[in-house]
């Protein structure tokens, strides 16, 4: 069962340090690796098996070559047994899947002696279905007597869906399907859920941000009708990757204390070495916009890497972090080793998530059978796929967190053989610090997942759905958190929900679901269709459409590329045609920004750092041809695309521009200045919160209109917030040092992608001031330094924000291992439980 199975491993040999020493000897490579970490071997230690576990279990797990239980399985899965939520937090291929497997399908199999052969059920949540589907095969391959397993999801004819709420009493499925059949169609599903045991929430670190927060919702309407079903109420294992302090994380996902939940993190699987190289391509002179030097994009360096490792017969995957980048690493490798022998080219291919889901399968079992060497693909690999065997991951450009980056890495080595990543830094900023202060990430803690369940835009459709599967009582508030009370009281004054004697009642006739859109995704997916076959070639979200996909944007599929005509968005289509290009195409976005709300400031001095409720107004305005082999700009065309508003949270600080001035920033200079600090800002963003500065956009401007002052703003892009600026705020001083560091080490003269220029600008780049951008964040920063008293207090006018209680952030004097939001989180939790 791989990733997400049990102590057993296999696979072939490969000569991984010479292929090392082949790969260093070309003329160039040594130099661009930066840093080798080594990460040592761990010899494992294991534990007795529980004498609760079912022995069909126990024997078909033997026969799968399961014969030890590492520690960390056995004391998550005896945590369970005794009824008590855990969430486990270890590495990649480290077993997770046993810590619940054991107490979940001992419980339904003790269960299926009962009437009705639903004594005990389990639910089973996985972010996607494919993950799902994975799951199904590894359990009824154990074949466990009683165990009956099925997935219910939007595929499910409606026959098989009644059968599986009737009979099925281990079933999989994901919060999409929570939330939009089974909760609402909670009345059919009653004995499954009395009898609900375990629930099981695989990955869960992918439940962050506004997703996060939405599947927070879920989980507490869950757990509400499970128990008003006359159940016990479940106990909850939740599989994650390493994150800091899980047990807090878990415990804003499910809505009951932290110290109710057991947090399994010390990882106890044998693991051969790895090698982990930060490796940065070169600098090209005078290739990129405005004359600035650009480095050679890390696609095209994976590509090379990738061919080299695979002619050495070193399987190995590349993660490329956009389709399209995945297609085109793919592409090149297959043409540079059509060279070296005509047989390998076909072993190497693409994977990702937009394609259908039989060229997926088939795909997934080449990779698996060796047949496939080399792969490169888009993180879709992390998920659903038991892919064992790899010798080396190519990564690149940062995955966006630290977490994802040790998710992606550990994919490479078995038990016991030792095992090649490499990080790839791609041009922009925060590629570039990582590769040049490794021990930002490599020492590190891992990031918190953040969500924020108390959310009011995510918190009031809930409610609603919560209220139409069935009123809302007083008993019930405590479990939505202290925001339910504020939230339900601009529900009724909206006339969404009534406010009766026997509680809140949902009285429309629409479906209350209807109102909440767990992914953020804005409506439909865009198909893209070719217009001469009709032949759908895959789908992109609804919110990244005027990106992605606006008329003359480049789209690679299966390694060939197309060109889209037209972007409908009435008919959620964009018809593209099959044409030979030689270039990419990147969109340009402009933004403005109004103030709406300031819930929280802290004042540096005469520097006021802020977050709040924003309104942001955007529109794609064009895009650049590049070239593909090398990114440089060819040329940009105008683009007729509507604007969109949204109303977001965001951090913004303000500088007065007589200190810019004294800080030699002349007037002329401060909207260059703060426009590239700005740029460099949003790159280093991600450093701190979990996420990537596709997630968040940003302004700047010398005279702000809500302000009246030079002004940056970085906000989150989704609508309502998904607390990464308020992240950046929290963690400001650690995220402003850092960026001052990069504008400073960065070796172009004034300003390149690997600092302060960005790819999505919608003003060309221009103005940018690299050394006025400096002196700004270090003007900032000495303000901060100079703040020796306790922190202005916040003004908390949000409605709906409940009580806030701000806190200095922690990169100087937090007690170590206490991360700030977690005290903050603590502050403002404790006392209502
Ligand atoms: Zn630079
Ligand atoms: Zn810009």
């Amino acid at each position: 069962m791989g990733d997400h199975g049990g102590v057993a491993s296999t696979g072939g040999e490969a000569d991984l340090s010479g292929a090392v020493e082949h790969l260093l000897a070309a003329p160039g490579r040594r130099e661009r690796v930066l840093h080798e970490h080594l990460v040592p071997a761990r010899g494992g230690t294991t534990a007795p098996w529980p004498s609760w576990v079912d022995p069909a279990l126990r024997s078909a797990l033997g026969e799968r070559g399961v014969h030890d239980l590492w520690q960390h399985q056995a004391v998550a899965a005896e945590a369970v047994r005794a009824g008590r939520h855990v969430v486990v937090a270890t590495g990649t291929a480290s077993g997770k899947s046993l810590a619940y497997l054991l107490p979940a399908l001992t419980a339904v199999a003790e269960g299926a002696g009962e009437p009705g052969g639903r004594g005990a059920t389990a639910l089973y949540l996985s972010p996607t279905k494919a993950l799902a589907a994975d799951q199904l095969a590894s359990v009824r391959a154990l074949g466990v007597p009683g165990v009956r397993a099925a997935t219910y999801d939007g595929d499910l004819p409606s026959e098989e869906r009644r059968w599986v709420r009737e009979h099925a009493n281990y079933v999989l499925t994901n919060p999409d399907m929570l939330h939009r059949s089974l909760l609402p169609g909670h009345g059919r599903w009653q004995r499954f859920l009395r009898a609900l045991r375990v629930v099981v929430v695989d990955e869960c670190h992918r439940y962050r941000g506004l997703f996060g927060s939405h599947v927070a919702a879920v989980l507490r309407r869950l757990r509400r009708l499970a128990v008003a079903a006359g159940g016990p109420g479940p106990v909850f294992v939740l599989a994650s990757a390493t994150a800091a302090d899980p047990a807090t994380t878990a415990s804003r996902l499910l809505g009951v204390p932290a110290c109710d939940v057991l947090a399994v993190t010390d990882d106890t699987a044998r693991r051969g070495a790895t090698r982990f190289w930060m490796w940065e391509p070169p600098l090209l002179p005078g290739t990129g916009e405005n004359g600035a030097p650009t480095r050679r994009p890390a696609p095209a360096e994976t590509a090379e890497l990738l061919t080299d490792l695979v002619a050495s017969g070193v399987r190995t995957v590349a993660f490329v972090r956009s389709r399209r980048g995945a297609e085109a690493v793919a592409v090149a490798a297959r043409r540079a080793l059509a060279d070296v022998d005509p047989d390998l080219p076909r072993r190497v291919a693409a994977y990702r998530s937009g394609f259908l889901p039989e060229e997926r399968r088939a795909l997934e079992q080449r990779l698996r059978s060796g047949d496939l060497l080399g792969v490169a693909s888009t993180s879709a690999l992390e998920l659903g796929v038991d892919v064992s065997g790899l010798d080396a991951v190519v990564i690149t450009g940062w995955p966006g967190t630290r977490s994802a980056l040790w998710q992606q890495a550990g994919r490479a080595g078995r038990s016991g053989t030792d095992a090649l990543a490499v990080l790839v830094a791609d041009d922009d900023p925060l590629d570039t610090y990582v590769v040049h202060h490794p021990e930002a990430v490599l020492g590190a803690p891992v990031e918190q997942t953040v969500l924020d369940p108390d959310n009011p835009y995510v918190l009031g459709p809930h409610l609603c759905a919560a209220a139409a599967e069935r009123p809302l009582v007083r008993d019930d508030l405590a479990l939505f958190g202290p925001s339910a009370e504020p939230v339900l009281r601009h529900l009724v004054a909206g006339g969404l929900l009534r406010a009766r004697p026997g509680g809140w009642f949902w009285t429309s006739r629409q479906r209350a679901t209807d109102l909440a859109d767990l992914r953020g995704t804005g409506g439909e997916p865009v198909r893209l269709v070719e217009s001469s076959t009709g032949r759908v070639l895959g789908s992109v979200d609804a919110a990244s459409a005027h990106h992605a996909v606006h008329p003359g944007a480049v789209y690679l599929h299966q390694g060939e590329t197309h060109v889209v005509e037209e972007l409908d968005e009435e008919g959620s289509v964009a018809l593209v045609r099959r044409e030979d290009v030689e270039h990419t195409t990147s969109a340009r976005t402009t933004t403005e920004v109004r103030i709406l709300a300031e819930a929280r400031s802290r004042d540096w001095g005469p520097v006021r750092l802020s977050t709040g409720t924003v309104e942001v107004t955007s529109q794609v305005t064009s895009f650049l041809r590049r070239r593909a082999a090398t990114g440089q700009v060819l040329g940009e065309e105008p683009l007729d695309l509507p604007e969109r508003v949204l109303r977001t949270s965001a951090v913004w600080w303000t500088v007065p521009a007589d200190l810019l001035e004294a800080a030699g920033v002349a007037p002329a200079d401060v909207p260059g200045a703060a426009h590239a600090a700005e740029h460099a800002a949003i790159g280093l963003l991600p450093l701190v919160a979990t996420c990537d500065r596709w997630d968040v956009g940003g302004v700047s401007t010398a005279l702000h209109p809500d302000t009246g002052l030079p002004t940056v703003v970085v906000h989150d892009a989704a609508a309502g917030g998904a607390g990464f600026a308020e992240r950046g705020f929290s963690a400001a001083r650690t995220w402003l040092r850092a960026t001052a560091d990069l504008v400073a080490e960065c070796e172009c003269a004034t300003g390149c992608p690997s600092c302060v220029q960005s790819p999505k600008c919608g003003n060309g780049n221009e103005p940018l001031d690299k050394a006025g951008a400096l002196a700004m964040l270090e003007l900032v920063l000495a303000q901060a330094d100079d703040d020796g008293g306790p922190p202005a207090g916040g003004s908390a006018a949000e409605p709906g924000g409940g009580v806030v209680v701000d806190l200095r952030e922690g990169a100087a004097g937090d007690p170590p291992g206490v991360a700030p939001d977690a005290l903050r989180q603590r502050a403002e939790r404790a006392p209502r439980r």
